[in-house]
């Protein structure tokens, strides 16, 4: 399952100033990581933070950029995030689905749009159905590069609840989504994607997950902004 990954979404969080301190706490500590700032401090924080740490956008938009005036939340252009210098970008996470009504067709066209133009996709699933929801999500669109795809599995009864997923329930979970992978697409791919677990990971409860066969990393929400915590994430499995 290749390296491990490990995303910090600050979702809308921080100021100029807070993420500044976050940045040189990152800095200072030698890891290599993603995170997704919001999207009006990504030249901030791209300009800032070392190069071992790559820059996720927290969303995207299903094509060419143009005449949406004003518009920020659900329109966010591929080729503006390239310039700023985001490799990745998050789709399909449970606020957007669940908060904003997006869809997995949606998320599919977004995904494939920013696969097409050489963005990494972290492709979060949610609760219950993970499987068929991530075949949703999946066979919308022909995936040519599925190295540039990470799945991330976030129960949502998990984010930002305080309420971790037991080793065991996340372990099994992310079997089921290799066995998904490994049917509908490749033993290969199944055994080469990586799929992160996300939902009230922290510096405490990180390592018991890390040690899970087929946990290969986290995407953590409140964590990821507290410098020194979201390290000791890191550093639990690398
Ligand atoms: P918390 O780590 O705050 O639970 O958030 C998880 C999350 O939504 C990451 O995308």
């Amino acid at each position: 399952s290749g390296k491990f990954f490990v995303g910090g979404n600050w979702k809308c969080n921080g100021t100029k100033d807070s993420i500044s301190k976050l940045v040189s706490d990152l800095n200072s500590a030698t890891l290599e990581s993603d995170v997704a700032p919001p999207f009006v401090y990504i030249d901030q924080v791209k300009n800032s933070l070392s190069d071992r740490i790559e820059i996720a956008a927290q969303n995207c938009w299903t094509g060419k950029g143009g005449a949406f005036t004003g518009e920020i939340r659900r329109v966010v252009f591929v080729e503006q995030l390239k310039d700023l210098g985001c490799q990745w970008v998050v789709l399909g996470h449970s606020e957007r689905r669940h908060v904003i009504g997006e869809d997995d067709q949606f998320i599919g066209k977004k995904a494939a749009y920013a696969l097409s133009e050489g963005l990494g996709v972290i492709a979060c699933i949610g609760e219950l159905l993970e499987e068929r929801e991530a075949g949703k999500t999946f066979d919308v669109y022909a995936v040519s590069s599925w190295d540039k795809i990470v799945v991330a599995y976030e129960p949502v009864w998990a984010i930002g609840t305080g309420k971790v997923a037991s080793p065991e329930q996340a372990q099994e979970v992310h079997v089921a989504v290799r066995d998904w992978l490994s049917k509908n697409v490749s033993a290969e791919v199944a055994s080469k994607t990586r799929i992160i677990y996300g939902g009230s990971v922290n510096g405490g409860n990180c390592a018991e997950l890390a040690k899970q066969e087929d946990i290969d990393g986290f995407l953590v929400g409140g964590a990821s902004l507290k410098g020194p915590e979201f390290a000791t994430i890191i550093n639990s499995v690398t």
